[in-house]
């Protein structure tokens, strides 16, 4: 058995100027788990607004919709998808799940970094950062202001699959319009990595305890992983199940947001039956409450259930 905590992290801030106003800066709920001798935890780095052609495109627009705004998600200006990093730490090491959008995405996204120190983790602390895919809010926050790795003691994994993909031009051709400037930055880091960026195999253990587990589609390499300690296991799936919502409600729909949409659905139907069957703790990256919960069967369909 593990048991999960949720715990709420308010930040305060003397507001400046103001000699007694205080304003909440952030309110972070933050998931975590015990595995073993580790913790498997979540941190925020705020959240995407999307607009409806990534989310609904060409589905059945009345359904869709009104799945979605079931779940909440829905916004004045598009729909909500939160971001949730995995992050892994034993007494050896401290694994981090991707890197954020950084600053340069959207401007309600890239707070990793005061939500990684609100849980006592400086950039500097984390051992191996694993790309779960290329895209900009898993990818864009590996670089700081100055073109620099920001976690600068890290080793950086990405499946050999996955920057073969992005470091292509012919993507960047594939790619529409709203997309190009996904593969213009993907392959920018790429090449400013270097020698830093490890490339492996999609299905390569990286570290005891933690294995890649290829979950292709939504990019072509793109990747979860599984990460066990002693008995207990739990498995990060990235953007395999890409949201709480249509991904779970209706997984056998295309989704406008994965590159391969047929091999996405092969891969996220194939995912969701295998979680449902073993009831196993899953990390998803756009996941709501935290993203760190179980998987459940409802009807034709499956709930995402946190604990
Ligand atoms: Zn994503």
């Amino acid at each position: 058995m593990v048991a999960i905590h949720r715990r709420l992290v308010c930040k305060w801030l003397m507001a400046a100027g103001g000699a007694s106003a205080l304003t909440t800066l952030a309110t972070k709920t933050i998931a975590e788990v015990e595995l073993g001798q580790g913790v498997l935890q979540t941190v925020s780095d705020g959240h995407l607004v999307l607009p409806e052609s990534f989310v609904i495109g060409d589905l059945p627009a009345d359904e869709a919709r009104e799945i979605v705004e079931t779940a909440g998600l829905a916004t004045d200006g598009g729909y909500r998808a939160p971001c949730n990093l995995a992050l892994w730490r034993t007494s050896d090491a401290t694994v981090l799940f991707d890197a954020g959008s950084g600053s340069g995405f959207m401007p309600s996204a890239g707070e990793l970094l005061a939500n990684l120190d609100a849980v006592g983790v400086a950039p500097g602390d984390v051992t191996h950062v694993i790309f779960t895919h290329g895209h900009p809010d898993h990818f864009w926050g590996v670089l700081d202001d100055f073109d620099e790795p920001l976690f600068a003691n890290a080793r950086h994994v990405m499946s050999d699959t996955e920057v073969a993909y992005w470091s292509d031009p012919a993507t960047l051709d594939a790619l529409g319009e709203a997309r190009q400037s996904f593969a213009v930055g993907a392959a920018r880091r790429i090449e400013l990595l270097g020698d830093r960026l490890e490339r492996v195999a999609d299905d390569a253990s990286i570290l005891p305890g933690v294995q890649l587990v290829p979950l292709p589609g939504h990019t072509a390499g793109h990747v979860g992983a599984q990460v066990t300690n002693g008995d207990a296991s739990a498995l990060v799936v990235g953007d395999a199940i890409g949201n709480g919502h249509l991904a779970l409600a209706r997984p056998e729909w295309p989704s406008p947001a994965d590159h391969d949409p047929e091999r996405a659905i092969a891969t996220r139907t194939a995912l969701l039956d295998r979680l449902a069957a073993s009831g196993e703790t899953v990390v998803g990256f756009h996941l709501p409450d935290g993203g760190l919960g179980s998987i459940a069967r409802d009807g034709d369909g499956y709930l995402f259930e946190t604990a």
